[in-house]
């Protein structure tokens, strides 16, 4: 069996230096890492020494460092803002001994369908701070879809707005240990009597995420007692497949239904 080589950078400059290299590659919490094959890895950069554990709420921006557990942020960002987003999907989320491994970096980086994160990311228009190949902040969405962007780049911290949303996060699960087939983010902004902006991510699609950009322009400037749960079904027509789908107009439907469910609790409460 191949030998690894792994680095313990201590300063992010040498880890810049090592994600630049040919098939060495970081490693957060491991969790992915240890399921995925690494033939074709020569080496592994830890990243548990350098530092990007924290948060920061500053002039408007929360921050996370990307060696955050999906523990860490629930309970930093409990304390800023209770309802927040990310508290809500992540204090579920897997099982306590993963939330207190699985990182935030490396959870961008792997995006996996099951992600309890991205959803969250993608609605609140989030940024990666990128060092490396890539240097700079750039939105989560384009690291997604643009493999050059993921290159010998390693991801430092993660930033978005802090704005007063009100939030809801649904996991499709049979179980309290499963991953989730899909999950459904809804982020709402209402005023007086009317949704004044939406954003709806549902994680776990064929192209990994969908925005329901037709649920949110049927909530653009809806009143609250207008708000149909019938009407947000219809409107849903998602594409799901792959061996965790027995079913995809099953999940299809079932995504419909939470989803209208989750948006008339949210704006009737
Ligand atoms: C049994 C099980 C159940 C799970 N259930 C869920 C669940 O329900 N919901 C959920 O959201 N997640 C769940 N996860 C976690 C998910 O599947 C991934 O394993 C996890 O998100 C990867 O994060 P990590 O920190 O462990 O990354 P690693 O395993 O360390 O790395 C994953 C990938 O990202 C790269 N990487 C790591 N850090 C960085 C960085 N800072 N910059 C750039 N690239 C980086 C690595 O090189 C690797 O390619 C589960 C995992 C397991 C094992």
């Amino acid at each position: 069996m191949k030998e690894l080589r792994w680095n313990y950078p201590k300063t992010l400059a040498d880890a810049e230096k090592l994600v630049q290299q040919e098939n060495v590659v970081p490693h957060g919490g491991g969790t992915g890492l240890l399921l995925r094959n690494l033939l074709g890895v020569d080496g592994l950069i830890e990243l548990s020494q350098l530092p990007l554990r924290y948060v920061n709420a500053a002039n408007g921006i929360i921050e996370i460092g990307s060696m955050m557990t999906y523990a860490d942020v629930a309970s930093e960002l409990q304390k800023i803002d209770p309802e927040h987003i990310l508290v809500k999907c992540l204090h579920h989320s897997a099982n306590t001994p993963l939330r207190n491994r699985i990182t935030v970096g490396g959870s961008i980086a792997m995006f996996p369908l099951w992600s309890d994160l991205m959803g969250a990311l993608l609605a609140l228009d989030a940024k990666v701070n990128l060092i490396g190949k890539n240097n700079g902040d750039f939105p989560v969405e384009d690291y997604v879809k643009d493999s050059n962007l993921r290159q010998n780049s390693l991801i430092t911290a993660v930033k978005f707005h802090n704005a007063d949303w009100r939030s809801a996060h649904y996991r499709e699960i049979r179980t309290k240990s499963d991953m989730p087939v899909f999950n459904l983010t809804v982020l709402l902004k209402v005023e007086a009597d009317k949704v004044r902006e939406s954003r709806i991510v549902v994680v776990g699609t064929v192209s990994k995420f969908t925005r329901l950009t037709a649920v949110e322009d049927y909530l653009s400037s809806r009143k609250i007692d207008e708000i149909k749960p019938a009407e947000i079904e219809k409107l849903v027509n998602l594409k799901f497949a792959g061996s965790r789908i027995d079913d995809p107009n099953y999940s299809n439907i079932k995504a419909g239904i939470e989803l209208g469910r989750i948006i008339v609790q949210m704006v009737r409460t």
